[in-house]
């Protein structure tokens, strides 16, 4: 028997309605903001990753879904091409190809899969979902201002509200500049230098190529070290300094709570000042909920031209998982209105019709055929979650008046084609 593959997963009903909830509570709340959508291929050439989201990383490193595409002919070898495992780079280079500043477009948003081959458990997999948001747009049109950053996270504070997500945290930092993070790194390998021979391989490779890279290790007996290595907030720059704070004073006032984590350095390279996730405690060991920060030079990086930029990645999945902690799929599920039951074959024409106007009316209409008897049909429709039970048979075709019985209070009625909608409508 074939199964799905490790680390994937079907996504059933009635789980799929919470990610309906969630999806077009995001388009709502977005909407708000001014965002729109931009659907970016699912995979690229892999030189976009490598160069945006950095060759040390774990992602880039291990993680990812590649493979040499063929050429035309049988003897070309064709591009290195990768399943997306973030859309920020995507998005980056849609902006750059088709010159979006041209166009006004500034404010993005994308829904779909990622793809990383991380070891599967609870909250993590190989496929998942990321509902993301990014601002860039040239640095006369404003974004560079620390507005943008306190906004972006104002509206996911107002998006997990919405959702009815309680408890979440918001965990802030600043991973400065260029020039902070090149002094900074000075002063991290130098405090590395006497203790990296008892940290992890991992880390003993980080701490050569890219000592920042230290603060994502998990392993717990590196901990201690970790916790003694110095930290970025020492080392911002006055500019980097006054973004922060007027970040920080903007979330105040519009009442956003956060904490300061200057551990914070996020997995991706490309990534400057403001950096932030939003965790939840029911979540156990993949607390993070979202993640995402400021990429000043990613632009760029990518050949583009200067267009700092913020965004945040949330995991749709364990947004869902949260969810579930909540509210039920059964609650936000949309079971039928009413059930059709045609008594007999002759009867599908007219119960298919009937079935047509209910549904124009916005009903949800499940409708039987011909193979049920009345007593079937009552099972059947009880099954389905039906409020309603329609009984068309040929005397009420030829009265052109119906049996209607609530399956919740058992009390049935005769009523009319033209009332019948309403009727149903009001008894929702
Ligand atoms: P990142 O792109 O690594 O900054 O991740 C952003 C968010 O995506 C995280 O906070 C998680 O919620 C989610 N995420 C990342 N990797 C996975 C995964 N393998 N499975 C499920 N969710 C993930």
């Amino acid at each position: 028997m074939i199964k799905a593959v490790r680390g994937t997963r079907d996504l059933l009903p009635p789980e799929t309605a919470l990610w309906n909830f969630v999806e077009s509570a995001v388009r709502d709340v977005f909407r708000a903001y001014n965002f729109q959508e931009i659907r970016t291929p699912i995979f690229e050439e892999t030189a976009l990753f490598s160069r945006s989201v950095g060759e040390e990383t774990d992602i880039v490193g291990k993680e990812m879904y590649t493979w040499q595409d063929r050429g035309r002919a049988e003897s070309d070898r064709g591009q290195s091409l990768t399943l997306r495992p973030e859309n920020t780079a995507g998005v980056v280079r849609a902006y750059i190809e088709h010159k979006l500043w041209d166009r006004g477009l500034n404010k993005l948003y994308y829904i779909g899969p990622q793809f990383r081959r991380e070891r599967p458990q609870k909250g993590r997999y190989r496929q998942f979902y990321q509902i993301g948001a990014e601002v860039l747009g040239p640095p006369s049109a404003g974004s560079e201002s620390p507005a943008r950053d306190a906004e972006l996270l104002e509206m996911l504070a107002t998006l997990l509200d919405r959702l009815g997500i309680t408890g979440w945290n918001l965990e802030l930092n600043s991973v400065g500049c260029p020039n902070d993070r090149a002094k900074f790194n000075e002063a991290l390998r130098k405090a590395l230098e006497p203790v990296v021979g008892k940290m992890c391989a991992d880390c003993q490779r980080r701490a050569l190529s890219n000592p920042l890279r230290v603060f994502d290790c998990k392993v717990p007996e590196d901990q201690p070290i970790i916790e003694n290595l110095p930290r970025i907030s020492r080392f911002l720059d006055e500019p980097c300094r006054a973004h922060f704070e007027a970040v920080q004073a903007i979330l105040r006032t519009v009442g956003v709570p956060f904490t300061l984590n200057d551990r914070l350095v996020r997995g991706l390279d490309y990534y400057t000042r403001t950096a932030f996730e939003f965790t939840h405690g029911a979540l156990g060991a993949q607390n993070a909920i979202l993640g995402g920060g400021r990429y000043d030079g990613l632009s760029e990086a990518l050949g583009g031209p200067a267009a700092p930029g913020i965004g945040f990645a949330i995991g749709e999945d364990r947004l869902v998982l949260s969810l579930q902690e909540s509210a039920s799929a059964e609650a936000v599920v949309r079971r039928p209105d009413v059930y059709v039951a045609p008594l007999g074959a002759r009867m599908n024409p007219d119960a298919a019709r009937l079935a047509r106007e209910l549904r124009r009316h916005d009903l949800v209409v499940e409708l039987g055929d011909e193979t049920f008897r009345l007593k079937k049909s009552f099972e059947a429709a009880t099954k389905a979650g039906a409020k309603y039970i329609l009984i068309v048979g040929e005397n009420e075709v030829k009265a052109d008046a119906f049996a209607l019985k609530n399956l919740e209070t058992g009390e049935q009625i005769s009523i009319v084609r033209s009332e019948l909608a309403g009727k149903i409508q009001a008894g929702r």
